[in-house]
């Protein structure tokens, strides 16, 4: 028995069977969707599937023809989804509490991979589905050159946009709070000094949401698709998803943070400083 949760814990389900698949996918949509360098899913029989909570709770976002994409209207984070058609349940990876036992399998769609990410594990690597779903590209959204010193990015549906000028940090954290609301292995983000940051459109269509036992932690996503968006911090500055950067912002993840409570289910693999808790930079 598995359980999974979204971030203010109004989804809340549970898998009876084993997972039979995991894998990490790097497409556009996906990156947007989680506001993450890759999503990871893990799949069950369909008829392993139970709601404990929130069936309601979720908006839909129609993002291709193909499919929808579910979400926690309160805090953004993705929701499963189910193909009965299929036979299967997928779960975003970020969302399960405890070991499901599976590890990922593969990676998919790394011909959409964002430019600032690296893959360092051995894993078979799609360029986009693999042969057994398949084949073909699905849709993709190049990421635009960069521009020296200035950031562009939007959600998936493409209603909110931004620029920012140049960073001043990057880095991937793996703290619970970051897992659920991404639903993925772990955050990365941006931040950018406050005066640095501009709504280009659709800041009308942000919601906010704030952990109520937290000091600063929260996440802010778009009402219409559920896209993670930049999230300006009583700390002056915004912490911008990376995911959700149309252009190379230049910078490279510089620190994994809070690698304490990472997902047992995720290897780090790259040569990246690793830190317990906050990174003392
Ligand atoms: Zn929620
Ligand atoms: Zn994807
Ligand atoms: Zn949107």
């Amino acid at each position: 028995m598995t359980k999974a949760t979204c971030l203010c814990g109004a989804l809340e389900y549970e898998f009876t069977a084993p997972f039979d698949q995991m894998l990490h996918c790097h497409c556009s949509m996906c990156r947007k969707h989680h506001g993450t360098a890759f999503a990871t899913f893990a799949a069950a029989p369909v008829a392993a599937f139970r709601w404990i909570a929130g069936k309601d709770a979720m908006t839909t976002y129609a993002s291709s023809d193909q499919g929808n994409r579910f979400f926690c209207s309160t805090c953004g984070a993705v929701g499963p989804t189910l193909m009965p058609e299929a036979g299967f349940a997928i779960c975003p990876a970020g969302n399960l509490l405890g070991d499901p036992g599976i590890r990922p399998q593969m990676h998919m769609f790394v011909g959409s991979k964002a430019p600032w990410y690296t893959i360092t594990d051995t894993l078979p690597q799609h360029e986009g589905y693999p042969p057994e779903f398949g084949g073909g590209f699905g849709l993709n959204r190049p990421v635009a050159a960069a521009q020296p010193g200035v950031l562009v990015g939007s959600c998936l549906c493409g209603e909110v946009a931004y620029e920012a000028g140049a960073p001043f940090r990057m880095h991937s954290c793996h703290c619970s709070r970051c897992r659920r609301g991404r639903s993925a292995a772990h955050g990365t983000n941006v931040f950018v000094k406050i005066d640095d940051f501009r709504w280009t459109r659709g800041q009308s269509n942000i919601v906010e949401y704030k952990v109520p036992e937290a000091r600063f932690f929260g996440v802010a996503f778009c009402a219409r698709c559920g896209a993670d968006v930049p999230r300006a911090s009583s700390r002056g500055f915004f912490v911008i998803p990376a995911g959700s950067l149309d252009t190379d912002p230049g910078i490279r993840p510089q620190a994994h943070i809070f690698v304490g409570s990472k997902a047992p289910w995720f290897e780090i693999t790259d040569n990246i400083p690793q830190f317990t808790e906050a990174s003392p930079a």
